[in-house]
């Protein structure tokens, strides 16, 4: 892996012990995170400050998830290998490295361009290989569903019908509803096909936009 030196590995397994404090606890999420080199997700610039329990500014006026989030986020999907998994919101690309270090097949949409294009190249270069799509959130993927967990890492105004009907049955959504702060709901598709939703605290996120063709 490039440029992931000792002193990261030192750093990150300093990380994952304080998100243990914090209350994580699903030994698979906190091996992919004490594993993925989240420097190399961030500016060069950044780099001193990777393995701090913080989000960061990258392209595009866009943030990488503070760990704590992606960790919760990660373990409230409750996801097993093999798993088809539906992100929105590619940004840095470390979320969805993270569910496909935990060995699900997992398919991601940016809206920006910009940014889409800057991290499937770095995606190619860490050797991360998702599937990542270019494209609006709201209309989820209609192409590859039904998706047996869905993960949204935008603040999103109200849970978007579109991806409620590509749940398959027992499947789980997480995903952070609300303007400006946002609250973590977890929708679950019920056997008889209808949803439960429960929630699980306050976080901020950037926004969830519409389309944006640039
Ligand atoms: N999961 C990312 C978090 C990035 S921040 C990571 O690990 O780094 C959220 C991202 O959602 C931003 O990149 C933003 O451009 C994107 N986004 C916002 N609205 C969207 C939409 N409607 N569809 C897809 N992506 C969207």
């Amino acid at each position: 892996m490039l440029n992931d030196l000792p002193r990261h590995k030192g750093q990150r397994n300093k990380l994952v012990k304080l998100l243990i404090t914090k209350g994580i606890r699903q030994p698979e999420v906190l091996k992919a995170i004490g594993k993925i080199p989240r420097h190399l997700f961030m500016d060069s610039s950044f780099e001193d400050f990777a393995y701090q329990d913080k989000a960061f500014p990258i392209a595009a006026g866009q943030t990488i998830s503070q760990p704590y989030t992606v960790a919760f986020q990660s373990e409230l999907l409750q996801v097993k290998p093999g798993m088809k998994v539906l992100e929105i919101g590619t940004g840095s690309g470390y979320q969805a490295s993270v569910l496909h270090e935990m060995g699900c097949k997992v398919h991601s949409i940016e809206r920006q361009k910009e940014l889409f294009d800057i991290t499937r190249q770095t995606m190619r270069k860490l050797g991360y290989y998702f599937d990542m799509k270019f494209g609006d959130g709201f209309a989820g993927l209609p192409s590859f569903a039904p998706f047996e967990r869905i993960i949204v890492t935008c603040g999103a105004p109200k849970i978007p019908e579109k991806l409620l009907a590509q749940m398959s049955i027992g499947a789980r959504m997480v995903i952070p509803v609300g303007e400006g702060s946002q609250v973590m709901k977890l929708v679950i598709r019920d056997a008889d096909g209808s949803f439960s939703v429960e929630d699980f605290g306050d976080f901020r996120f950037v926004p969830m936009l519409g389309s944006k063709n640039v």
